[in-house]
């Protein structure tokens, strides 16, 4: 069996940027375990037509390892998946990395405080455990009566059938979320007929995307303090955002009338455009950006269907008002396992109680900054509640969260401390803090329901303010909030095996 000092599940953003910082911190003794055989995460398994991202590559990327190529202000994801390999081989990561081993088990143990961790090939120990799994990692596929008599091809967004050819193809897409968005235009003019099944619109604005100049390319490689200041004008200009969302929603009608005016200029048609108009306040779902997805819609070929699914056939899926719409291809955008967050149903705290158990007991999924859970020592969960965003950059929040591991790692070797446990009582006073500057929310005044909510309604994945706010809070690891225990070894043994 292996020991090692840290064990980090998964190799995306999160995983990567972990063990880099570790790295450079002189915490070296690190392994990431990864089930896929690549690394990457989103940006390995969402290689659908169009994929890119959504938030400008230069504020969509790692602070410590800025980009002076990309080639387009929104980046397609095979050039984000090629940055995350050459920072992982630039900073000594992609060594460490196991690939193929899904993490099936980790145990804590109380005696050798330390983590017992099993995965599909192999046993190791660890005296710390990040998970870095993802918050949009399992692929989610609604149980649709029928959907098992389907005679074509099914497949989600994140795991693409490049194999099957769509040319002439009678294909359904289920959903109308962020990646629909991105392929639906580019599978559009192959298909014979494209049956696109919307459940509730989104609120869509105009993407801004361009090829970045030569001279930006010059300018960010000579002088890379002109691609600090790009990227700071963005950070601003998009916490503009979290005003509208977290401070006071009335701001977002202004939003709105932009994104009513893009959909008027793109579709003529009225009935249409009525079936496209969101109900809800803008920001309460996230908001897309795209020049290009209503124009498909308006194309000959294309029907966009508001009707519920009740049923899947062979050959067709139907609709509550009876309608069977011919198809021999689905694919769903219907998004991932995100408020259920599976890997909690893998971790195994004090007395054997699994995180998912801790976080269904009410209040449900609470971490201490997104992070630290009572009940789990030494376990350090990214991306954990409510750390997502509505506005801005995941990867900043990611940092934020890994200079807070780092910081508790490095007070850990400084005082020669074994097991660090947050305390019940600072969980709950940031818990209420959280859900106390979630109520004024668009997520929560905003009308929709979305899949930022749990079954109770209760935002249990963003963050309700500025993302300055939360670097803040996570800028140093804070130890009257923990109970740590030392090591009998002394000092320089914390940290070692
Ligand atoms: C299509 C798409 C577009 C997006 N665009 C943006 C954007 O523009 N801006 C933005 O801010 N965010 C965006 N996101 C959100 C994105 O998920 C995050 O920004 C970020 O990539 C998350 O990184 P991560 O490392 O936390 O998770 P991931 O990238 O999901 O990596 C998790 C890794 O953990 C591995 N793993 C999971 N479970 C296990 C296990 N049990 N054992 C071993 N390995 C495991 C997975 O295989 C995966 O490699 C997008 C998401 C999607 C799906």
């Amino acid at each position: 069996m292996t020991d090692v000092t840290v064990a980090i599940i998964g190799s995306g953003f999160g995983g990567i940027g972990m063990a880099a910082r570790l790295n450079r911190a002189g915490i070296t003794d690190v392994v990431l375990l990864e089930r896929a055989a690549d690394l990457g995460g989103t940006w390995r398994d969402n290689s659908y037509p169009g994929a890119a991202c959504d938030v400008p590559s230069h504020l969509y990327c790692f602070s410590f390892a800025p980009n002076p190529d990309w080639t387009r202000s929104f980046s397609p994801q095979p050039e984000i998946w090629d940055y995350l390999r050459r920072v992982a081989a630039a900073e000594g990561v992609t060594g460490k990395i196991r690939f193929g081993e899904e993490v099936t088990a980790a145990r804590w143990d109380p005696a050798a405080r330390r983590w017992r961790i099993e995965t599909t090939s192999s046993t190791l120990s660890a005296r710390f455990l990040v998970t870095a799994a993802g918050p949009l990692s399992d692929p989610l596929i609604p149980a649709i009566p029928g959907l098992g008599a389907f005679a074509g091809a099914v497949f989600h967004s994140a795991t693409w059938d490049h194999d099957r050819d769509l040319t002439g193809r009678n294909v359904a897409v289920i959903g109308t979320g962020a990646s629909a968005i991105q392929f639906v235009p580019r599978i559009q003019p192959l298909v014979n007929q494209l049956t696109v099944f919307q459940r509730t619109p989104p609120w869509i604005i105009p993407r801004r995307d361009r090829q970045i100049s030569r001279l930006e390319h010059w300018l960010f490689r000579h002088a890379p303090a002109t691609q600090r200041i790009a990227r700071a004008g963005i950070y601003l200009g998009r916490e503009t955002y979290a005003l509208g969302f977290v401070k006071n929603p009335d701001i977002m009608r202004k939003a709105e009338a932009l994104a009513r005016g893009h959909l008027r200029r793109q579709v003529g048609d009225p009935d249409l455009r009525a079936r496209l108009t969101p109900s809800y306040r803008m920001g309460c779902k996230r908001i897309l950006i795209s020049s290009d997805y209503y124009p498909a819609l308006t194309q000959p070929n294309v029907s966009v269907v508001t009707d519920g699914i009740t049923e899947i056939r062979e050959k067709s899926v139907v609709t509550s008002d009876g309608t069977a719409y011919d198809a021999d291809t689905l694919i769903f955008g219907t998004g991932f396992h995100v408020t259920d967050f599976p890997v909690a149903q893998r971790i195994f705290g004090t007395g054997g109680v699994s995180l998912a158990r801790r976080w269904s007991a009410k209040p449900a999924q609470t971490a201490f900054r997104g992070t630290t859970t009572a009940g789990f020592p030494n376990l350090f969960v990214l991306t954990g509640p409510n750390t997502g965003l509505g506005h801005t950059s995941q990867v900043f929040m990611i940092e934020a969260q890994i200079r807070y591991v780092v910081s508790a790692l490095l007070h850990a070797r400084r005082h020669g401390i074994e097991r660090v446990e947050v305390r019940p009582a600072a969980q709950a006073a940031y818990d209420q803090m959280v859900q106390r500057k979630m109520r004024p929310t668009v997520w929560v005044t905003g009308g929709c329901r979305s899949w930022y909510l749990d079954a109770d309604g209760r935002n249990i994945t963003l963050w309700p303010d500025f993302t300055w706010s939360y670097a803040r809070q996570t800028r140093r690891f804070d130890p009257a909030n923990y109970d740590l225990a030392r090591s009998a070894r002394g000092v320089t043994d914390a940290l070692a095996r």
